[in-house]
């Protein structure tokens, strides 16, 4: 069990170009930052190790059977919190194991719950990165203010994750396109039927190697989505914003459909003016040739409707370093899609998240119309400099403050 004997990690340096809580406030467009209280937390240099035994060690699949999400690594983290034990309890990493639940628990009847993704990427140079790990935390906080769950000290939960990835750490694929996924998640346990607070939660972490999100054809052809405007996925005043599972439950049903009729994704409208907000679970982008005959690379802003994605974030820093085309954060309706598709002028439409990184897209059905997009008609499209850009970063083929070596 070579994997097992592992030197206890060094963070410092490293750690400290780090702020959770700090940097991000406007990526979030949260108000509620104060109530993150940093110093009520659990801690990292309290964290209990209990490894598996040798005969609970799982073999690992072969890379190209991975898919998304259906293996899970030999470990996993749990913090439980317990308001009348003083609050968040010492972290640990056991061997993967069910939970044990009681049948009134808040998470199994009215949703309390969120969740984190992130990945782990094996660089060429053999070492461990993890992408922006700080704007996952801040961004699990903030669900958890919505949500009426604790909050943490993000980088104390980092330092645990590291941990346990490197326990792991076999388990993070060899093979480019492959990655570990992270999978941070935050459920109310109070054993009780009132829809209220919740007195005890269990933070637990879970890691799954993955393949590719998208299967190679869905690369090259793009993806298809279903634009219905009957269906609704956040509106304003809602939690559109925060990855809380009770934003994605009611998505399935309309996710089927689409399947049903030969699409692969849902296009999420929004309003009287069917305004674009997301495609899947992926953030959206359309790059065109504005009025003013420039280009153009546009996604919704984040106005409460929009999941403020990672990958979304970095594309819109990304291409403004660029500036080799105009950048903005504003709102697009299917009336200018099917305007700038019919004068030629629309480019580019592609979908952004950590599952997939860039994902072109190919076709939309909507109203029982079909429009055919050109995004993978160019030469050098600009989804695939963005593609390549980031995963230069995510696996080390350029030395960048976005991705931080676990060792
Ligand atoms: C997670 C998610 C995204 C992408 O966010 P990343 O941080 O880039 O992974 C986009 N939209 C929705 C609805 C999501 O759940």
């Amino acid at each position: 069990m070579v994997h097992l004997r592992r030197k206890i990690l060094s963070f410092s340096g490293l750690l400290n170009q780090l702020q959770p809580n700090v940097r991000w406030s406007s990526f979030l467009k949260i108000r509620d930052k104060e109530t993150v209280q940093p110093d009520r937390t659990f801690k990292y240099s309290d964290l209990s190790v209990r490894l598996a035994a040798p005969h609970q060690l799982q073999p690992k699949p072969n890379v190209s059977e991975l898919g998304f999400g259906k293996y899970f690594t030999d470990h996993m983290l749990k913090v439980f919190y317990y308001e009348a034990l003083g609050g968040w309890q010492i972290p640990e990493i056991t061997p993967f194991e069910n939970l044990v639940l009681h049948p009134a628990a808040k998470v199994l009847h009215y949703a309390v719950e969120l969740f984190e993704g992130m990945k782990a990427y094996r660089g060429i140079d053999g070492k461990i990165r993890v992408f922006r790990p700080e704007m996952n935390m801040d961004r699990m906080n903030a669900s958890a203010l919505r949500s009426g769950l604790p909050t943490f000290n993000g980088m104390e939960l980092i330092k645990c994750i590291n941990r346990l990835i490197s326990i792991d750490q076999e388990w993070v694929p060899h093979l480019e396109a492959s990655s570990l996924y992270i999978r941070p998640t935050l459920i109310g346990i109070d054993p009780t039927l009132g829809v209220a607070t919740s007195d005890s939660a269990m933070l637990y972490v879970i890691l799954s190697p993955v393949g590719s999100y998208f299967k190679h054809h869905e690369m090259n052809q793009g993806v298809s989505l279903l634009a219905d405007p009957r269906y609704t996925r956040a509106w304003p005043g809602g939690c559109g914003d925060r990855k809380m599972g009770s934003n994605y439950a009611p998505t399935i049903h309309v996710q089927k459909e689409a399947t049903e009729k030969g699409l692969q994704q849902v296009l999420w409208l929004y309003g009287e003016d069917r305004q674009l907000t997301e495609a899947g679970t992926m953030n959206i982008f359309l790059f065109c040739i504005n009025d003013q005959g420039d280009k153009e690379l546009i996604t919704p802003p984040l106005n409460g409707l929009i999941l403020p994605g990672i990958t979304r974030n970095s594309i819109l820093t990304l291409a403004k370093e660029w500036n080799q085309f105009k950048v903005s954060e504003r709102k697009i309706t299917m009336a200018e899609v099917c305007q700038l598709l019919s004068e030629n002028r629309l480019l580019e439409l592609f979908g952004a998240g950590t599952a997939c990184i860039v994902s072109p897209i190919s076709f939309i059905e909507y109203m029982d119309q079909s429009f055919y997009l050109p995004t993978l008609d160019h030469t050098e499209p600009i989804f695939r400099t963005l593609l390549k850009h980031l995963k230069e970063i995510q696996y080390g083929y350029v030395d960048h403050p976005w991705a931080f070596p676990i060792e």
